[in-house]
């Protein structure tokens, strides 16, 4: 069991596959992003001999992130292999959805259980303005195909930008009146060169509220109010499905967190937005054995920071949210 010096058992990876991406969204990375070298990346071989580590000590829900993880290749197959590894319970995607089309359908019968998909506006326009070239349609047909394929509960991950999709959120919100989909809406969080601009557009949790409430009516709690994961639900009235709020940045929620992240290049970070990382591709590549590897991994747990220091204007700078993997 992986446990940190203040108790909090982390049992959740978020594995990054690649930190390229099919889209550029104007919050996530600059438009002229450079990506790493691929032989700096962990190949297909290398994450699946990290994977039964994770899993032996008592890692077992697993999300595939990025960058855009179904642009890396091989990508059914890599699926496969982290699904197949004993002790793996929970495998889930967040995804932008561009190629759910033609994937979602290999994915579910690969071991994929369900997706996130990011959809920050239902405009056209204001959707190639956000991710710079990307289409809504392609998008959506994503959406429907990770539904029929049974890539389900489905949920909808929206980042509000002032100036970008503040005047969408009610019309996200109104797709829980027909659907039973958990449509989540995410404060922006400050990252590397891209801060600057992530502070100055951030639209709160509370505005986010009662823009919705405006426009929908009365949100109620779901669960007396208690986080769902990261998310904090509501329900609209007469709703098939429910309303979301991760709220990184006003209402942290650092001390129920469980999860520590891989990014592409095989460093395990331990907090989204702290800097501290420990290097498990170099160690693999010269030859550590598993028994190291695992120190490694029950260091960098023990090591993991409380939380994040906005508040405090402490911001990583490190690397943005694609080489992260939000
Ligand atoms: N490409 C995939 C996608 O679009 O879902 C996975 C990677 S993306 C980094 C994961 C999630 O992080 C997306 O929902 C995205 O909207 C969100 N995200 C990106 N930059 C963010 C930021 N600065 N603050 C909050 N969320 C962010």
């Amino acid at each position: 069991m992986a446990i940190d010096r203040f108790g909090r058992e982390i049992h959740y990876l978020r594995i990054s596959l690649t930190d390229r991406c099919n889209l550029r969204c104007v919050y996530c990375m600059p438009e002229d992003m450079t990506f790493r070298p691929r032989t700096e990346l962990m190949q297909d071989d290398e994450l699946l001999a990290l994977m039964p580590l994770f899993t032996e000590l008592g890692f077992n829900k697993y999300r595939l992130t990025g960058g855009e993880p179904t642009v890396r290749a091989n990508i059914v197959d890599v699926v496969r292999g982290i699904a197949g590894t004993p002790g793996v319970r929970s495998l889930s995607m967040t995804t932008n959805g561009v190629l759910l089309g033609k994937l979602a359908a290999p994915l579910k019968e690969a071991g994929l259980q369900r997706v996130n998909v990011s959809i920050d506006t239902l405009n056209e326009e204001r959707f190639k303005r956000i991710t710079r070239w990307g289409s809504l349609r392609d998008v959506w047909a994503g959406l429907e195909a990770a539904e029929r394929a049974g890539l389900t509960p489905v949920k909808i991950n929206a980042v509000v930008v002032r100036g970008y999709n503040e005047d969408d959120v009610a019309d996200l919100a109104a797709l829980t009146l027909e659907h039973n989909w958990q449509v989540r809406f995410i404060e922006m969080m400050p990252f590397g060169e891209v801060a600057g601009f992530q502070q100055g557009q951030l639209v709160s949790f509370a505005e986010m509220q009662s823009r919705i409430e405006a426009r929908l009516g009365a949100m109620e709690t779901v669960d007396d109010g208690k986080l769902d994961g990261e998310a904090r639900l509501f329900r609209l009235a007469q709703a098939k499905g429910e309303i979301g709020f991760i709220s990184s940045v006003s209402q942290p929620f650092c001390a129920s967190c469980t999860r520590a992240r891989l990014t592409a290049d095989g460093k395990l970070r331990m907090c989204l937005l702290r800097e501290y990382e420990v290097d498990l591709l170099t160690p693999l590549r010269t030859g550590a054995s598993t028994a190291d590897l695992k120190a490694l991994i029950l260091h960098a747990t023990w090591n993991k920071p409380w939380g994040h220091d906005l508040a405090g204007d402490v911001i990583p700078l490190n690397r943005v949210m694609s080489e992260i993997g939000g």
